[in-house]
């Protein structure tokens, strides 16, 4: 059976994974990105080289195809990272899969790692068997990918599913993006951040008040909240209230048989997730409510890896 390689480009660490069609990772490579070098060349050859000592782990079993996953807007005929990649700038308008495959000889592929973690709950995960469903993954934003009869939506130039920048609130707080109101302003780990640190500063009793104002994450919030602490539970009830209403507004559009929540913040687990669930069917029209099932990720920290590979799978099958 042929196996795949999944690369995972993050802003820091490049972490790359041999997978089976099991959805295991068989082999392992992790390489810091070099995004500080701003070289495009540097931060490339650090990556090939990774790309090579992980085929000489293969053993000389047959990768059939290679899938990178990375933020930013991607041009997958082209092989090219177009834009947006923030956090390695050096590599906007680079055609790293193109370079790979040419570098390789095996087949390469890239896009969003949003629309990936998306193909690899397909095929591994949460979204196995299911053909139309959309998945949202709650990081530093929101991203987000639809799955329409079995395959990724992907729109005129596969800028699709920035469900991120839905406005959730007119005249609402202000947005990466430069809008105002947008969903991940009021449902991200960020936004999380930002209100855990503003009930410090005005002085409320928390727990978080020792992890202020560095270390406060939103694992952190979650922790002091399943420890007990009532702002850190009111911050992830009033995010799941706003993820819920999102959900709603893309459940009413696309009618979809499930929807996934990954990302750092579905950890927040049952608190979080009871108030999604609440404020999705109180905002979902019945019809589309009776048929959609809402369930969390399940490659975890796995997906980047997984989700890349399946991409490569899903683009020779
Ligand atoms: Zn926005």
């Amino acid at each position: 059976m042929s196996n795949y390689i999944g690369i995972d480009l993050g802003g820091t660490a490049v972490k790359l994974g041999i997978v089976n069609m099991k959805g295991e990772i068989v082999e392992t490579v992790e390489v810091p990105t070099l995004a500080e070098t701003n070289s495009a060349d540097k931060i490339y050859r650090n990556i090939s080289q990774a790309v090579g000592a992980l085929l000489e782990k293969s053993g000389g079993d047959k990768i059939k195809g290679i899938g990178i996953g990375c933020p930013g807007s991607i041009s997958p005929e082209e092989g090219t990272i177009v834009s947006g990649i923030s956090n390695i700038p050096a590599l906007n308008g680079f055609p790293l899969a193109r370079e790979i495959e040419h570098d390789f000889k095996i087949p390469t592929f890239i896009d969003n790692d949003a629309n990936n973690a998306a193909r690899g709950e397909f095929l591994f995960g949460a979204g196995t068997g299911k053909k139309n469903f959309i998945m949202i993954t709650l990081g530093t934003g929101i991203g987000g990918a639809i799955f329409i009869n079995g395959d990724l939506y992907g729109g005129v130039n596969n800028y699709a599913g920035e469900v991120g920048h839905m406005i959730i609130i007119v005249n609402g707080l202000q947005c990466t993006c430069g809008s105002m109101g947008c969903w991940e302003a009021y449902g991200s780990a960020t936004s999380m951040i930002k209100r855990a640190k503003a009930l410090v500063e005005r002085g409320i009793k928390t727990s978080l008040l020792k992890h202020y104002p560095d270390d406060i994450n939103a694992k952190v919030i979650v922790k002091e909240a399943a420890a007990g602490d009532m702002a850190a539970k009111e911050i992830i009830i009033s995010t799941g209230k706003y993820i819920g209403i999102g959900l709603a507004n893309l459940i009413n559009i696309f009618n979809p048989e499930l929807c996934i929540v990954g990302g750092g913040v579905s950890l927040a687990g049952e608190i979080l997730f009871k108030e999604i669930l609440k404020y999705a069917q109180i905002n979902t029209l019945p019809r589309a409510w009776d048929v959609v099932e809402i369930e969390q990720a399940k490659l975890g920290n796995k997906a980047g890896i997984l989700g890349s590979a399946a991409l490569a799978y899903m683009k020779m099958k």
